[in-house]
């Protein structure tokens, strides 16, 4: 892979301090524009010693709530409230956003399977290959906030994945437990190896992921849970100074519920292409064998529906949003509720010592 620099110029300056709000511009050559550029807005808050956090939304661009809840929060976020620094990108993947897309119309890329990017590549590889190589190093901690676009509908949770360093586990998966979500985590892709989620972690930072609603919009609750996560990782990681807001003391409203997801048999894959009927809703309990959906035949009356069968016990954690279904759409995920995330050789999970500050 090439070595050199980013294309990607920040009109911001990270070492300073106080608030600042700018683009990170990525030139682009088009009908519309010979010499343009690609600007996606970025919001540094920096005060003094600390740790730097990186928060990031819009990786893809139908998912609402960490957008919205990252506008608002670079809208909001004073300086002095800050120890450390926070590096806030509401839309990494602008182009998306702005089309209410999940993938990007000026190339097709979807940025959470371009990691860790190229910086000859097209603009979705670059914009990868920048968080890579230049705001990823920067932190110490970061927060990318998903949800399930427009066709996924998922509940409300932070999450943490399994790693070779189990120090770095354990105050990941802390963090995702801070969150304070109604549930927490510990996650299972279907293939890491080309997620931002990977990028991260490699290089041995901290790292929560969040799913929070879908369906290509928001609600007051699913912000609510957002936005309250957002401040309690902030938090929890020693980067927010003085007095926690209103809506740090607000509990989560139930008790947390631990989800784990061992292996890709949590994942309901169409086997057909038709009408989609979930007869389970998302939260509910279900019991290996259970019927928990069935696709029916448009194209004529009088046929049986084909009938999905949950294949373990669980809670459904995620399902398609819209009803019409074709092959391979993921219908449903399954998740195991667990008594506790950390490993049973660790004692870790539920550790809350802030970062020790670190000089730039
Ligand atoms: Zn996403």
């Amino acid at each position: 892979m090439s070595t050199r620099p980013s294309p990607i110029s920040a009109t911001v300056d990270f070492d300073a301090e106080g608030v600042q709000h700018g683009f990170l511009k990525l030139p682009i050559s088009v009908d519309e524009s010979a010499w343009g550029a690609v600007m996606i807005p970025i919001t540094v808050v920096a005060n003094g010693e600390g740790p730097t956090a990186l928060l990031t939304g819009g990786n893809h661009g139908d998912e609402y709530e960490g957008i919205t809840a990252l506008l608002k929060l670079a809208s909001s976020l004073k300086a002095e409230d800050v120890r450390g620094r926070v590096i806030i990108v509401p839309m990494m993947n602008v182009p998306a956003a702005e089309a209410g897309k999940r993938t990007s119309p000026l190339d097709g890329g979807n940025l959470n399977r371009s990691f860790p990017g190229d910086p000859n590549g097209g603009v979705t590889s670059q914009i990868a290959d920048y968080f890579s190589r230049v705001l990823v190093p920067m932190c110490d901690v970061a927060l990318d906030l998903h949800s399930g676009g427009r066709t996924l509908d998922i509940v409300p949770f932070a999450a943490a994945h399994r790693l070779d360093d189990l120090a770095q586990e354990d105050a990941s998966l802390a963090g995702a437990i801070a969150f304070g979500a109604p549930y927490a985590m510990m996650m299972f892709e279907l293939d890491a190896t080309r997620l931002y989620d990977t990028a991260v972690e490699s290089q041995g930072k901290i790292f929560v992921t969040t799913e929070l609603g879908g369906g290509g919009t928001s609600t007051p609750q699913s912000l609510a849970v957002t936005e309250r996560g957002v401040h309690r990782f902030l938090v929890h990681y020693g980067l927010l100074a003085g007095k926690p807001s209103e809506s740090d003391e607000a509990a989560p409203a139930e008790p947390m519920t631990y989800l784990d997801m061992p292996d890709a048999s949590c994942y309901v894959q169409s086997e057909h292409a038709g009408l989609l009927e979930l007869t389970v809703a998302l939260g509910d309990t279900v019991a290996h064998g259970d019927v928990i959906a069935r696709v029916y035949d448009m194209t004529r009356t009088g046929a049986e529906p084909v009938v999905y069968h949950a294949e373990r016990d669980g809670v459904l954690i995620a399902r398609r949003f819209p009803a019409k279904v074709g092959m391979g759409d993921t219908i449903a995920v399954i998740a195991e509720v667990v008594e506790s995330l950390a490993r049973a050789s660790s004692h870790g999970g539920e550790t809350d010592a802030p970062l020790s500050p670190r000089a730039e």
